[in-house]
């Protein structure tokens, strides 16, 4: 006969009663052990000439944070586009890309577009025309954001604080893999930016992602070219992982990935 603890009883009750858990609840969808969010910043030629090839492939849909004054935006619109109607997403990077110029190493930021000479407003202003470009692009109106240069501050003020209503996700800072999905917070997501590293390290990442059961966000730049880049080889390789662990993995746009998250982890 088990005995049953009145002290365990009295906890069980209030635990029911509460409706508290006393372990988390949260599953990725298909039974997969981590999310993937795979994204390309600043719009760079490599990207659509390396880095899509390589997703339509292997039939993965990625976040692409387009900065609209570059000119391999503006020359290459209509392949931006294409790429939207192929299921992938036209991610907001701002106009302008504005980087903090009083920052160590930001020798190469433009007097004229230097954030610490911006205001909150502007930045605003320049944020929902990027939205309506992008939406004239992509007919979207649930999007994402990420901040050029992980920058928060315009003039010494927080604008991404003032823009978040306008996103459903925001990757916002520089991070590792969360160690737990209570640290997941959709608009202040934390990135790995990975720049000349192997294929073996970027698998390194993500199976980290499977041990921890969370999300891997990698940003990557240029793809066998451009700047802050990593190789062909290396990107490939880690496809060619996903590919072969599509049930541990879910390799999908930070927007879906983030309206999954708002109905399940906030
Ligand atoms: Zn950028």
């Amino acid at each position: 006969m088990i005995k049953i603890n009145k002290k365990c009883c009295f906890l069980f009750v209030l635990l029911i009663t509460l409706d508290v858990h006393p372990q988390s609840a949260f599953n990725w969808p298909n039974g997969a052990k981590a999310a993937v969010s795979l994204s390309y910043d600043d719009s760079l030629n490599s990207q659509l000439d390396n880095a899509i090839p390589a997703l339509n492939h292997f039939g993965f849909k990625a976040s692409f944070y387009l900065t609209l004054s570059s000119p391999a935006f503006t020359s290459r619109r209509l392949e931006w586009q294409a790429i939207a109607v192929a299921g992938h997403e036209l991610g907001n990077h701002t106009i302008h890309h504005a980087c903090r110029g009083s920052l160590a190493g930001r020798e190469w930021v433009d007097a004229k577009n230097d954030l610490d000479n911006k205001t909150v407003d502007t930045l605003i202003n320049e944020v929902i025309q990027a939205n309506e470009i992008l939406n004239k692009l992509d007919g979207e109106n649930i999007r994402t954001f990420t901040v050029p240069c992980l920058d928060h501050l315009a003039g010494g003020k927080d604008y991404v604080e003032k823009i978040a209503q306008l996103f459903i996700g925001i990757k916002a800072k520089e991070g590792s893999v969360a160690s737990n999905m209570k640290a997941i917070k959709v608009k202040n997501i934390a990135v790995i930016g990975p720049v000349n590293i192997s294929g073996d390290e970027l698998i390194a990442y993500v199976k980290n992602a499977k041990a921890q059961g969370t999300m891997v966000n990698l940003t990557f730049h240029g793809i066998g070219g451009d700047y802050l880049s990593i190789s062909n080889e290396a990107h490939q390789q880690l496809l060619q992982y996903l590919a072969d662990n599509k049930s541990i993995y879910w390799v999908d746009t930070f927007r879906n990935i983030s309206k999954y998250l708002i109905e399940h982890n906030e």
